[in-house]
């Protein structure tokens, strides 16, 4: 189910603004002065070819990569605080099948203050049930994580970004590597997330048939942004047709 959007400013509510966002690495312009808007509430697509710098604008919002121009969050109850609570989900990770590390000792390397081979309080293990609970995953819990299926991974990782909840949720790629089963299932399961927990998700993806039925928004770009829209609107447009058919695909 989409989102309304919002009908001109909206306020103070929770929303990200890009505005003339360039970044260069070294002498290369890897992104042009990039503006764009994530409403309150909605799900934003980010689509390119390989290389248009997708990652780049999200490390950019996540303040791991230097870049001039404006970025600017505002949500509510973030009045005393300079940075929103980002909710981040990385381009899948690889584990090794053979690796002995189960998701509850992911959990603990990540929110723990003790080394994970010290094992998980009771208390500790109640909170990732209570974590993988939001993205039905609580039989999870013990599982080696170098053999969850691609979906599986995708899921743990989104619960692990869930806690704290975020004021925004950004994931890079989380349907690749999944199959066409999972995807359906990691789309209701974000946007369910995002309307039981009200947030806005910024997402990259390659997958583009979802778009239609999930996405508020899509945003495509080339080292620039060349159409963004409704995603109707942005996968019928001739920029569209010209960047994948010029690059042979994504
Ligand atoms: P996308 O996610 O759209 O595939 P990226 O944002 O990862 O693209 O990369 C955009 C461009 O920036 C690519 O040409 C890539 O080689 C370059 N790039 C990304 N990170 C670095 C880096 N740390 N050093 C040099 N070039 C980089
Ligand atoms: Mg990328």
């Amino acid at each position: 189910m989409k989102r309304q959007l919002h009908g001109g400013a909206c306020g103070d509510s929770c929303c990200l603004k890009l505005n003339q966002v360039s970044v260069k690495i070294g002498s290369d312009s890897i992104l042009k002065d990039v503006t764009m808007h994530v409403h309150c509430g909605e799900m934003v697509a980010l689509i390119g070819p390989n290389g248009a710098g997708k990652s780049t604008i999200l490390k950019a919002i996540l303040g791991q990569r230097d870049y001039e121009g404006v970025i600017t969050f505002s949500a509510p109850g973030m009045r005393h605080r300079k940075m929103p609570r980002i909710g981040y989900v990385p381009q899948s990770p690889a584990f090794d099948p053979g690796d002995p590390v189960t998701v509850a000792d992911l959990f603990a390397c990540c929110q723990s203050r003790f080394p994970a081979f010290l094992g998980i309080t009771r208390e500790h293990r109640e909170l990732v049930l209570e974590c993988l609970d939001r993205v039905h995953g609580k039989d999870l819990i013990d599982k080696r994580v170098g053999t969850l299926s691609g979906g599986e991974l995708q899921r743990v990782l989104l619960a692990l970004a869930l806690e704290p909840l975020p004021n925004i949720l950004i994931l890079d790629e989380p349907l690749s590597g999944v199959d066409v089963e999972g995807m359906e299932t990691l789309m209701e399961m974000l946007d369910e997330i995002r309307r039981t927990y009200d947030l806005s998700i910024l997402m990259t993806t390659h997958d583009f048939a979802m778009l239609p039925r999930y996405a508020d928004q899509v945003v495509l770009i080339d080292h620039r942004v060349l159409k963004q829209g409704q995603p109707e609107d942005v996968l019928d447009s001739p920029e569209f047709r010209q960047v994948f058919h010029r690059k042979g695909g994504v």
